[in-house]
């Protein structure tokens, strides 16, 4: 399926939580699920009984959302979770961190994911000194992030920095607010994901 261009604040309501998918406006009072926490359309308040398939789809459908992957991308990265060694769950929340886009975005050189990935499609940064512009390159050890001098004067990039100490900065990774780069320390770890996700779900909702 495509990938979903209506109100990103419905898919907020639509999963209960807030997955901060617009920037500024998640903090803000104007935030559509401080507003109306209930799912969105006319029959949003009715109270259903949701089933086992239900409740693993949500969840599915929510950390699918929050990294903005449509259902090939999504599925394609849980399939090489799935050929790793270790916990399959885990392994899939740990690709889906070291995506570049979402590197970008945790690093504050972003206000949203979805920002993160049009940036990098547009070549605003480098990694390792090289022009990366594929969202979903995988970030590795000692890998150094950085935006291109070109770029540093790009508002959407400047506004985003002054943000980013409102979300803080996960421990593996290390930020040079002043040079305009990163560099990743660390894996990310399942602690490291604050986010109420759980994950075994998706797994058993894939080993249908
Ligand atoms: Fe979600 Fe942000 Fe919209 Fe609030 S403002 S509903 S957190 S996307």
């Amino acid at each position: 399926m495509a990938r979903y261009r209506g109100s990103v604040c419905r898919i907020c309501r639509r999963e209960n939580l807030k997955l901060f998918l617009k920037g500024d406006r998640c903090y803000s009072d104007k935030c559509a699920f401080d507003r109306r926490s209930y799912p969105p359309g006319q029959h949003g308040q009715r109270r259903t009984k949701v089933s086992d398939y239900g409740i693993q789809l949500r969840e599915k459908q929510k950390i699918k959302r929050m990294y903005g992957l449509t259902e090939k991308q999504f599925h394609l990265t849980f399939k090489k979770a799935d050929r790793a060694k270790g916990i399959t769950g885990t392994n899939l929340l740990v690709n889906l961190e070291r995506r570049l886009d979402n590197v970008i975005y945790r690093l504050g050189f972003a206000d949203c994911r979805t920002q993160a990935r049009q940036m990098v499609r547009h070549n605003h940064f480098t990694v390792n000194g090289h022009k990366v512009n594929i969202p979903s390159a995988q970030v590795n050890i000692g890998d150094t992030i950085e935006v291109r001098e070109k770029s540093r004067a790009v508002a959407v990039i400047t506004n985003a920095m002054e943000a980013v100490a409102r979300r803080g900065l996960p421990q593996w990774l290390e930020l040079d607010k002043a040079n305009f780069k990163g560099v990743v320390n660390a894996y990310p770890v399942r602690e490291d994901l604050t986010m109420p996700m759980q994950e075994q779900l998706i797994v058993e909702l894939y080993s249908k």
